[in-house]
């Protein structure tokens, strides 16, 4: 399996690969204008992990607020 940071997708088209080196060169078109997922993916799940805290924050003021 790959791993993400060493996965692009190309914009010219669209194909997902892998690639160690930065940036990738797409093996179909041969472009170097590949976009790499964790540029994506990383703020993706850093947005998920503060909702995660902000909810248990929330709920541990509501319990606070009941006692
Ligand atoms: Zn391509």
């Amino acid at each position: 399996m790959a791993k993400l940071h060493a996965v692009w997708i190309c914009l010219d088209c669209e194909e997902v690969y892998t690639d160690k080196r930065d940036p990738g060169t797409c093996p179909v078109c041969g472009s170097r204008a590949g976009w790499p997922l964790r540029r994506w993916v990383h703020p993706a799940l850093n947005v998920r992990a503060a909702h995660i805290v902000k909810t248990r924050m929330m709920e541990a003021i509501a319990e606070e607020a009941r006692v």
